[in-house]
Protein backbone atom coordinates (compact mmCIF):
# COMPACT_ATOMS: atom_id res chain seq x y z
CA UNK A 1 0.00 0.00 0.00
CA UNK A 2 1.49 3.19 -1.10
CA UNK A 3 0.28 6.62 0.56
CA UNK A 4 0.56 8.02 -3.56
CA UNK A 5 0.29 6.82 -6.95
CA UNK A 6 1.13 9.17 -9.80
CA UNK A 7 0.01 8.14 -12.98
CA UNK A 8 2.11 9.43 -15.57
CA UNK A 9 5.60 9.88 -15.90
CA UNK A 10 6.13 13.61 -17.28
CA UNK A 11 7.06 16.87 -15.96
CA UNK A 12 3.68 16.78 -13.88
CA UNK A 13 4.01 13.27 -12.23
CA UNK A 14 7.78 13.42 -12.60
CA UNK A 15 7.53 16.92 -9.90
CA UNK A 16 4.68 15.49 -7.77
CA UNK A 17 7.03 12.26 -6.64
CA UNK A 18 9.68 14.82 -5.79
CA UNK A 19 7.51 16.76 -4.03
CA UNK A 20 5.12 13.96 -2.37
CA UNK A 21 8.82 11.74 -1.37
CA UNK A 22 10.33 14.81 -0.02
CA UNK A 23 7.09 15.46 2.39
CA UNK A 24 7.64 11.89 3.81
CA UNK A 25 5.07 10.03 1.61
CA UNK A 26 5.55 6.43 0.04
CA UNK A 27 4.92 6.79 -3.75
CA UNK A 28 5.01 5.20 -6.44
CA UNK A 29 5.13 6.54 -10.26
CA UNK A 30 3.10 4.23 -12.94
CA UNK A 31 3.61 4.95 -16.58
CA UNK A 32 2.81 2.84 -19.58
CA UNK A 33 5.45 4.40 -22.10
CA UNK A 34 8.17 6.27 -21.64
CA UNK A 35 9.24 8.23 -18.89
CA UNK A 36 9.36 12.43 -19.64
CA UNK A 37 6.03 12.35 -21.45
CA UNK A 38 5.59 14.45 -24.49
CA UNK A 39 8.56 16.89 -23.02
CA UNK A 40 11.27 13.75 -24.02
CA UNK A 41 10.28 14.40 -27.23
CA UNK A 42 10.93 17.77 -27.70
CA UNK A 43 14.78 18.44 -29.00
CA UNK A 44 14.89 21.64 -27.47
CA UNK A 45 13.65 23.50 -24.41
CA UNK A 46 14.43 27.31 -24.07
CA UNK A 47 11.65 28.17 -21.65
CA UNK A 48 12.09 26.05 -18.76
CA UNK A 49 13.88 28.82 -16.17
CA UNK A 50 17.61 27.69 -15.50
CA UNK A 51 18.48 26.28 -18.50
CA UNK A 52 19.02 28.24 -22.14
CA UNK A 53 18.96 25.42 -24.08
CA UNK A 54 18.05 21.81 -23.06
CA UNK A 55 16.57 18.59 -24.52
CA UNK A 56 13.32 17.09 -23.67
CA UNK A 57 15.09 13.90 -22.66
CA UNK A 58 17.81 15.16 -20.35
CA UNK A 59 15.25 17.55 -18.59
CA UNK A 60 13.04 14.71 -17.60
CA UNK A 61 15.81 12.37 -17.22
CA UNK A 62 16.95 14.89 -14.27
CA UNK A 63 13.60 14.57 -12.59
CA UNK A 64 13.47 11.13 -12.71
CA UNK A 65 17.16 10.62 -11.27
CA UNK A 66 15.51 12.98 -8.52
CA UNK A 67 12.90 11.03 -8.09
CA UNK A 68 14.82 8.01 -7.54
CA UNK A 69 17.34 9.29 -5.79
CA UNK A 70 14.06 9.74 -3.26
CA UNK A 71 13.02 5.97 -3.44
CA UNK A 72 9.93 6.96 -5.81
CA UNK A 73 9.08 3.58 -7.21
CA UNK A 74 8.89 3.55 -10.75
CA UNK A 75 6.11 0.70 -12.64
CA UNK A 76 6.39 0.42 -15.73
CA UNK A 77 2.66 -1.09 -16.27
CA UNK A 78 -0.71 -0.14 -18.40
CA UNK A 79 -3.26 0.75 -16.18
CA UNK A 80 -6.32 -1.67 -17.14
CA UNK A 81 -8.70 -1.01 -13.98
CA UNK A 82 -8.75 2.02 -11.90
CA UNK A 83 -10.98 2.35 -8.75
CA UNK A 84 -10.84 6.53 -7.60
CA UNK A 85 -13.73 6.05 -5.19
CA UNK A 86 -13.67 5.12 -1.48
CA UNK A 87 -10.87 5.82 1.13
CA UNK A 88 -8.46 2.87 -0.74
CA UNK A 89 -7.49 3.67 -4.24
CA UNK A 90 -6.94 0.61 -6.63
CA UNK A 91 -4.91 0.46 -9.63
CA UNK A 92 -5.23 -2.86 -11.79
CA UNK A 93 -2.58 -3.50 -14.47
CA UNK A 94 -2.66 -6.67 -16.70
CA UNK A 95 -0.31 -8.34 -13.99
CA UNK A 96 -0.66 -6.60 -10.31
CA UNK A 97 -3.02 -4.52 -8.40
CA UNK A 98 -1.33 -1.35 -6.67
CA UNK A 99 -3.37 0.03 -4.00
CA UNK A 100 -2.81 3.95 -2.19
CA UNK A 101 -4.26 6.40 -0.01
CA UNK A 102 -3.87 9.03 -2.31
CA UNK A 103 -3.66 9.68 -6.47
CA UNK A 104 -2.66 12.07 -8.98
CA UNK A 105 -3.42 11.48 -12.44
CA UNK A 106 -0.87 13.16 -14.67
CA UNK A 107 -1.36 11.07 -17.89
CA UNK A 108 -1.10 14.57 -19.95
CA UNK A 109 -2.06 14.60 -23.52
CA UNK A 110 -1.32 12.64 -26.95
CA UNK A 111 -1.45 14.21 -30.54
CA UNK A 112 -4.34 14.70 -32.65
CA UNK A 113 -4.65 13.42 -35.80
CA UNK A 114 -6.04 14.75 -38.85
CA UNK A 115 -8.97 12.28 -39.43
CA UNK A 116 -7.35 11.21 -43.30
CA UNK A 117 -8.50 8.38 -44.95
CA UNK A 118 -5.09 6.90 -44.87
CA UNK A 119 -3.77 8.45 -42.31
CA UNK A 120 -3.67 4.94 -39.85
CA UNK A 121 -2.01 2.93 -42.68
CA UNK A 122 0.29 5.88 -43.33
CA UNK A 123 1.62 6.10 -39.44
CA UNK A 124 5.33 4.69 -39.69
CA UNK A 125 5.20 4.70 -43.53
CA UNK A 126 5.46 8.90 -43.91
CA UNK A 127 3.04 10.03 -41.02
CA UNK A 128 4.66 10.77 -38.07
CA UNK A 129 3.71 12.84 -34.71
CA UNK A 130 6.88 13.44 -33.36
CA UNK A 131 9.29 15.29 -35.43
CA UNK A 132 11.78 15.22 -32.72
CA UNK A 133 11.98 11.10 -32.49
CA UNK A 134 11.61 10.28 -37.01
CA UNK A 135 13.19 13.67 -38.12
CA UNK A 136 15.90 11.90 -39.05
CA UNK A 137 14.89 9.18 -41.39
CA UNK A 138 13.95 11.45 -43.97
CA UNK A 139 17.55 13.20 -44.48
CA UNK A 140 17.28 15.06 -47.92
CA UNK A 141 13.67 14.39 -48.25
CA UNK A 142 11.06 16.94 -48.57
CA UNK A 143 8.58 17.17 -46.01
CA UNK A 144 5.81 19.08 -44.80
CA UNK A 145 4.72 19.97 -41.11
CA UNK A 146 0.79 20.82 -40.58
CA UNK A 147 -0.41 23.46 -37.80
CA UNK A 148 0.65 26.49 -36.57
CA UNK A 149 0.30 26.76 -32.61
CA UNK A 150 4.43 26.08 -31.44
CA UNK A 151 4.86 22.42 -32.12
CA UNK A 152 4.29 22.71 -35.92
CA UNK A 153 6.58 25.67 -35.88
CA UNK A 154 9.40 23.85 -33.52
CA UNK A 155 9.06 21.08 -35.63
CA UNK A 156 9.37 22.40 -39.07
CA UNK A 157 12.54 24.35 -37.82
CA UNK A 158 14.03 21.24 -36.14
CA UNK A 159 13.39 19.75 -39.80
CA UNK A 160 15.62 22.05 -41.98
CA UNK A 161 18.28 20.39 -40.35
CA UNK A 162 17.45 17.01 -42.01
CA UNK A 163 14.73 18.06 -45.01
CA UNK A 164 15.46 18.96 -48.57
CA UNK A 165 12.93 21.19 -48.38
CA UNK A 166 10.20 21.77 -45.37
CA UNK A 167 6.54 23.10 -45.87
CA UNK A 168 4.34 24.57 -43.45
CA UNK A 169 0.64 23.95 -43.86
CA UNK A 170 -1.80 26.16 -41.93
CA UNK A 171 -5.23 26.40 -41.62
CA UNK A 172 -5.07 30.03 -41.49
CA UNK A 173 -3.03 33.13 -42.35
CA UNK A 174 -1.76 33.92 -38.80
CA UNK A 175 0.53 31.47 -36.83
CA UNK A 176 -0.83 30.75 -33.49
CA UNK A 177 2.67 30.15 -32.29
CA UNK A 178 4.57 32.32 -29.78
CA UNK A 179 5.76 35.41 -31.69
CA UNK A 180 9.66 34.68 -31.31
CA UNK A 181 8.99 31.55 -33.26
CA UNK A 182 6.58 32.99 -35.38
CA UNK A 183 9.65 35.41 -36.46
CA UNK A 184 12.00 32.43 -36.35
CA UNK A 185 10.10 30.57 -38.80
CA UNK A 186 9.41 33.56 -41.46
CA UNK A 187 13.33 34.10 -41.00
CA UNK A 188 14.31 30.90 -41.92
CA UNK A 189 13.92 28.36 -45.19
CA UNK A 190 10.64 27.43 -44.40
CA UNK A 191 8.06 27.26 -46.99
CA UNK A 192 4.74 28.41 -45.85
CA UNK A 193 1.53 27.47 -47.41
CA UNK A 194 -1.37 30.13 -45.39
CA UNK A 195 -4.93 28.89 -45.36
CA UNK A 196 -4.66 25.93 -46.09
CA UNK A 197 -5.64 21.84 -44.91
CA UNK A 198 -4.13 18.75 -46.20
CA UNK A 199 -7.54 16.78 -47.59
CA UNK A 200 -5.73 13.53 -48.73
CA UNK A 201 -2.64 11.41 -48.41
CA UNK A 202 -1.31 9.72 -51.58
CA UNK A 203 1.00 6.45 -51.57
CA UNK A 204 0.53 2.73 -51.50
CA UNK A 205 3.21 1.85 -48.97
CA UNK A 206 4.65 4.45 -48.22
CA UNK A 207 3.72 8.60 -48.08
CA UNK A 208 4.57 9.73 -51.88
CA UNK A 209 2.65 13.02 -51.37
CA UNK A 210 -0.45 15.05 -50.21
CA UNK A 211 -3.50 17.04 -51.68
CA UNK A 212 -3.66 20.78 -50.25
CA UNK A 213 -6.56 22.56 -50.73
CA UNK A 214 -6.26 26.00 -50.46
CA UNK A 215 -9.58 27.28 -48.04
CA UNK A 216 -10.00 30.70 -49.70
CA UNK A 217 -9.78 29.92 -53.07
CA UNK A 218 -10.89 26.31 -53.05
CA UNK A 219 -8.03 25.29 -55.40
CA UNK A 220 -6.32 22.38 -54.73
CA UNK A 221 -2.55 21.31 -55.51
CA UNK A 222 -0.21 18.59 -54.75
CA UNK A 223 2.90 18.44 -52.97
CA UNK A 224 5.31 16.00 -53.17
CA UNK A 225 6.53 14.74 -50.15
CA UNK A 226 8.16 11.91 -48.17
CA UNK A 227 7.14 12.70 -44.59
CA UNK A 228 3.70 14.63 -42.79
CA UNK A 229 4.61 15.94 -39.58
CA UNK A 230 0.88 16.76 -38.06
CA UNK A 231 1.01 19.04 -35.16
CA UNK A 232 -2.56 20.29 -34.63
CA UNK A 233 -2.75 19.81 -31.51
CA UNK A 234 -3.23 17.22 -28.52
CA UNK A 235 -6.19 15.73 -26.70
CA UNK A 236 -5.99 14.44 -23.05
CA UNK A 237 -5.94 10.91 -22.42
CA UNK A 238 -8.74 10.56 -20.00
CA UNK A 239 -11.25 8.36 -22.03
CA UNK A 240 -10.61 5.68 -18.92
CA UNK A 241 -11.49 8.33 -16.31
CA UNK A 242 -15.30 7.28 -14.83
CA UNK A 243 -16.94 10.04 -12.19
CA UNK A 244 -14.56 13.20 -12.91
CA UNK A 245 -15.84 15.93 -14.28
CA UNK A 246 -14.26 17.07 -17.43
CA UNK A 247 -14.16 19.66 -20.03
CA UNK A 248 -13.52 19.21 -23.53
CA UNK A 249 -11.83 15.87 -21.95
CA UNK A 250 -9.96 17.81 -19.68
CA UNK A 251 -9.83 17.22 -15.95
CA UNK A 252 -11.49 19.90 -14.12
CA UNK A 253 -9.49 20.54 -11.12
CA UNK A 254 -9.68 23.80 -8.32
CA UNK A 255 -6.96 25.79 -7.83
CA UNK A 256 -5.16 23.15 -4.98
CA UNK A 257 -5.51 20.22 -8.21
CA UNK A 258 -8.59 18.91 -6.31
CA UNK A 259 -10.66 16.95 -8.10
CA UNK A 260 -14.53 15.89 -7.15
CA UNK A 261 -12.98 12.85 -6.00
CA UNK A 262 -11.76 13.14 -2.21
CA UNK A 263 -7.74 12.58 -2.60
CA UNK A 264 -7.95 12.20 -6.26
CA UNK A 265 -5.80 14.94 -7.79
CA UNK A 266 -4.65 15.78 -11.34
CA UNK A 267 -1.69 17.84 -12.76
CA UNK A 268 0.37 19.02 -16.14
CA UNK A 269 -1.67 19.11 -19.38
CA UNK A 270 -4.91 16.99 -18.66
CA UNK A 271 -6.07 19.06 -16.38
CA UNK A 272 -8.24 22.35 -17.91
CA UNK A 273 -5.93 25.44 -17.77
CA UNK A 274 -4.64 28.23 -20.03
CA UNK A 275 -1.03 27.11 -20.33
CA UNK A 276 0.29 23.96 -21.01
CA UNK A 277 4.01 24.24 -20.76
CA UNK A 278 6.44 22.20 -18.99
CA UNK A 279 6.82 24.54 -16.32
CA UNK A 280 3.36 24.93 -15.17
CA UNK A 281 3.20 21.32 -15.36
CA UNK A 282 5.85 20.92 -12.71
CA UNK A 283 3.75 23.32 -11.03
CA UNK A 284 0.78 21.52 -10.98
CA UNK A 285 2.64 18.86 -9.97
CA UNK A 286 4.30 20.46 -6.89
CA UNK A 287 0.74 21.86 -5.62
CA UNK A 288 -1.06 18.15 -6.40
CA UNK A 289 1.29 16.64 -4.38
CA UNK A 290 0.87 19.52 -1.50
CA UNK A 291 -3.06 18.56 -1.56
CA UNK A 292 -1.90 14.70 -1.48
CA UNK A 293 -0.06 14.86 1.50
CA UNK A 294 -2.58 17.37 3.27
CA UNK A 295 -4.99 15.28 2.67
CA UNK A 296 -3.60 12.11 3.47
CA UNK A 297 -2.32 13.73 7.02
CA UNK A 298 -5.69 15.10 7.62
CA UNK A 299 -7.64 11.42 6.82
CA UNK A 300 -4.75 10.26 9.48
CA UNK A 301 -6.23 12.38 12.08
P1 LIG B 1 -1.96 24.25 -30.40
O1 LIG B 1 -1.31 25.42 -29.77
O2 LIG B 1 -3.33 23.87 -29.95
O3 LIG B 1 -1.94 24.48 -31.96
C1 LIG B 1 -2.56 23.58 -32.84
C2 LIG B 1 -2.43 24.12 -34.24
O4 LIG B 1 -3.00 23.18 -35.14
C3 LIG B 1 -3.18 25.45 -34.44
O5 LIG B 1 -2.42 26.31 -35.24
C4 LIG B 1 -4.48 25.01 -35.13
O6 LIG B 1 -4.96 25.96 -36.03
C5 LIG B 1 -4.03 23.80 -35.92
N1 LIG B 1 -5.08 22.81 -36.10
C6 LIG B 1 -5.91 22.27 -35.17
N2 LIG B 1 -6.70 21.33 -35.72
C7 LIG B 1 -6.38 21.29 -37.03
C8 LIG B 1 -6.86 20.52 -38.13
N3 LIG B 1 -7.79 19.59 -37.98
N4 LIG B 1 -6.31 20.74 -39.34
C9 LIG B 1 -5.32 21.65 -39.49
N5 LIG B 1 -4.83 22.41 -38.50
C10 LIG B 1 -5.35 22.23 -37.28
O7 LIG B 1 -1.08 22.90 -30.19
P2 LIG B 1 0.50 22.69 -30.02
O8 LIG B 1 1.26 23.52 -30.97
O9 LIG B 1 0.68 21.22 -30.00
O10 LIG B 1 0.75 23.22 -28.56
C11 LIG B 1 0.05 22.65 -27.44
C12 LIG B 1 0.42 23.43 -26.19
O11 LIG B 1 1.78 23.22 -25.87
C13 LIG B 1 0.23 24.93 -26.39
O12 LIG B 1 -0.24 25.47 -25.18
C14 LIG B 1 1.63 25.41 -26.70
O13 LIG B 1 1.85 26.76 -26.36
C15 LIG B 1 2.45 24.45 -25.86
N6 LIG B 1 3.80 24.32 -26.43
C16 LIG B 1 4.72 25.25 -26.08
C17 LIG B 1 5.99 25.20 -26.62
C18 LIG B 1 6.98 26.25 -26.22
O14 LIG B 1 6.64 27.10 -25.41
N7 LIG B 1 8.19 26.25 -26.74
C19 LIG B 1 6.32 24.22 -27.55
C20 LIG B 1 5.35 23.30 -27.92
C21 LIG B 1 4.09 23.37 -27.36
P3 LIG B 1 -5.56 27.38 -35.52
O15 LIG B 1 -4.38 28.21 -35.16
O16 LIG B 1 -6.32 27.86 -36.70
O17 LIG B 1 -6.44 27.02 -34.36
Amino acid sequence: MYDLIVLGAGPAGLTAGIYAARGGLGVAIIENKAVGGQAALTAEIENYPGFTNVSGFELTSLMQAQCEGLGVDFVYENPVNVHLDGDVKRIETSSSVYESKAVVIATGALPRTLGLERESALTGAGVSYCATCDGAFFRGKPVAVVGGGNTAVEDALYLEKFASEVWLIHRRDELRASALLAERVKASSVKIVWDSVVTELVGENRLQSVTVKNVKTGETSSLAVNGLFVAVGQRPATEWIKGLALEDGYIVTDDEMRTGIAGVFAAGDVRKKSLRQIVTAAADGAIAADSAIKFIYSSAR
